[in-house]
């Protein structure tokens, strides 16, 4: 097998792998490896923008940002986390800036700001303008200005290669073991400090907005490293995916002033949140939506609502919105200029994963102890700033703060750890060996694409919008059944190069691991809270839930154990919206 030896190796190229890249790149030995593109991660989708107090439209300060973020969190976030995140905002976006990031402006030149829901001025009492934004097309933009300025600053890209297996021992972790997708064959990354930015995991739902690579795999390659996973029941879901395919419509069409309208023609989040109305946290509008389908007021008493664009006009829309106008065009068959676009709740974004302290590093329990060698950051990880819901924009920016802050972490530790690397532990390759012989040799029956699609379809029925102890517990008996089916998992295709069945055998063994803390995780916690509603709980309950989740994976199924939330200034508070 060949062994590639550097300093840092960052598994994931979206902004939160490429931003700490780009940090330990200019200091240490630097890889970056992905199983896609640079470019394709599903960063390059994000549309609406990257928040942060500048107050370059209105008055703006980062106490605001930060109390939005508390509450938008349903006060599930670590403060001292949320703290971080709101006050190094400034300063990414502007080294964003500096590097290239077109953003959109303001008449005078300064980086334009519009609104989005969740963030208000003056402690939630008037409207703000914190997003920033390039079009509808800011993950691009930032996406592309980070992959230029890696490649700038000599990072070695390993690209389409296939993470699938981690190093961990004994709290250390010392690489991983990934397929070479272009050519087949299993590669050795050795290195004193490696971080996890794999990105999200909605393609465990069959409406989604996410890409198809979104599989959550460092999720359950830290799961199989016998490591805890964070809050996992908490999933959101996105108010405005397009009707059947999930595609996203960005929240800045209602940032922009888009109406949703029922059945009846009503503008609904009047009965729901009528100080906010559209603009309202993303939980509650999903659930305003869900219910207007559930009681027959959707449009003709289908499954969708209207997003209504219209009275924006022509020129708003197609300078502020170009990308929506064409993907409701080329998706729905929708001329958003002259007609309302159908939209539905898509699962969207993890607000769980894998736990960090503040400056990136994976820990392993209860007690916060730190495993050596190992960081997370963006939406595979749970610093926690997002807590049970996360705000529109708040997700690049996660992003590009605490990716850059691992950086910054990584190359220090490199610097003290000195010149050698560890040795791998003895067979550190064998389950990746094990995994790839067992796939492509297996004679079984079933086929992945059948586990997928039931396992995806059930997902979206019973671990949507709203959760009850009954849907939760036939998520989980199906999941068990899948789980038990995918042994019996076998591949025809059996080339070695770009062999994408493989793949997408390996991303099913992924899905399967990770959604059992989600449905674990969702039947223990019997409360509501942001993103997390349970019909039969529909309460929040501060006294017993006010704290974090942890899953480990082990032979008698998922165990569960719990932290406490870091509360440093604004105690909870009723959240009504
Ligand atoms: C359609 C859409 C629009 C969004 N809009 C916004 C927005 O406007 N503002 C906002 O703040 N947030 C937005 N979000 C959320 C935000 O974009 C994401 O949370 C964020 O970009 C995730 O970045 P990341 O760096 O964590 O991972 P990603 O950009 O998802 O990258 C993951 C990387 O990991 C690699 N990888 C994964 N598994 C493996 C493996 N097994 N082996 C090797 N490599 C692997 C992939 O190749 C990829 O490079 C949006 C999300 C979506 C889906």
């Amino acid at each position: 097998m060949i062994i590639h030896r550097h300093d840092v190796v960052v598994v994931g190229a979206g902004l939160a792998g490429l931003y700490a890249a780009l940090m330990t790149s200019d200091k240490v030995d630097t890889a970056v490896v992905s199983k896609v593109y640079p470019t394709r991660s599903h960063s390059g989708a994000a549309q609406g923008g990257c928040a942060a107090s500048l107050g370059n439209e209105v008055e703006d300060h980062w106490e605001w940002h930060f109390y939005d973020t508390v509450r938008g969190s349903d006060f599930l976030g670590d403060q001292d986390a949320q703290e971080i995140l709101v006050k190094e905002a400034p300063l990414v976006i502007y080294e964003c800036e500096h590097m290239g990031v077109p953003f959109s402006r303001t008449p005078e030149g300064k980086i334009a700001q519009r609104p989005f829901g969740g963030h208000f001025g003056n402690f939630g009492k008037t409207p703000m303008r914190r997003s920033c934004y390039a079009a509808d097309r800011t993950g691009h933009a930032q996406l592309h200005t980070l992959f230029e300025q890696c490649l700038k600053r000599g990072v070695r890209l390993y690209n389409e290669f296939f993470l699938l297996h981690l190093i961990v021992r004994d709290d250390r972790c010392y690489g991983g073991v990934a397929w070479d997708l272009r050519h087949g064959g299993l590669h050795c990354f050795h290195a004193k400090a490696v971080m996890l930015a794999t990105g999200g995991y909605a393609r465990a739902w069959k409406i989604t907005t996410n890409s198809m690579s979104n599989t959550g795999d460092g999720l359950s390659l830290v799961l199989r490293a016998g490591l805890p996973l964070e809050d996992m029941e908490f999933v959101q879901f996105h108010p405005t995916g397009l009707y059947r395919s999930g595609i996203l419509v960005s929240e800045a069409a209602r940032g922009e002033g888009g109406y949703l309208i029922n059945g009846k023609g009503e503008r609904f989040m009047e009965r729901y949140a009528p100080e906010k109305m559209e603009l309202a946290p993303r939980d509650v509008i999903s659930r305003s939506e869900q219910t207007e389908i559930d009681e027959g007021r959707g449009i003709n008493g289908e499954a969708y609502v209207h997003l209504d664009l219209r009275h924006l006009g022509r020129e708003a829309i197609m300078e502020k919105l170009p990308q929506i106008h064409e993907l409701a065009w080329k998706f729905a068959g929708v001329d958003c200029i002259e007609e309302p676009i159908p939209i539905q709740p898509s699962a969207h974004y993890a607000m769980g994963g894998i736990p960090t302290d503040v400056h990136g590093q994976v820990l392993k329990d209860e007690k916060k102890t730190p495993v050596v060698g190992l960081y997370a950051a963006g939406e595979c990880a749970c610093v926690s700033n997002h807590g049970a819901n996360r705000l529109g924009t708040n997700s690049t920016l996660d992003c590009c703060v605490y990716g850059r802050r691992s950086g910054i972490a990584m190359a220090k530790f490199v610097a003290e750890e000195g010149e050698l690397l560890p040795d791998l532990p003895e067979g550190a390759a064998e389950p990746a060996r094990e995994l790839v012989t067992r796939i492509f040799k297996s004679k079984g029956k079933e086929r992945m694409v059948e586990i997928r699609e039931q396992l995806r379809e059930t997902m979206t029925e019973n671990m949507g919008v709203f959760r009850t102890e009954d849907s939760m517990s036939k998520a989980l008996r199906v999941v068990k059944e899948l789980q038990e089916r995918y042994k019996e998992l076998s591949i025809q295709d059996k080339s070695q190069q770009f062999n994408t069945e493989f793949m997408e055998a390996v991303e099913l063994g992924y899905l399967l691991d990770f959604v059992e803390p989600i449905i674990v995780g969702g039947l223990a916690r019997k409360e509501s809270r942001g993103a997390h509603f349970r019909k039969d709980f529909p309460q929040r309950d501060d006294k017993n839930w006010l704290k974090h989740t942890l899953a480990w994976k082990t032979e008698e199924g998922i165990r569960l154990g719990y932290k406490p939330v870091v509360i440093t200034r604004f105690p909870p508070e009723e959240r009504k919206y």
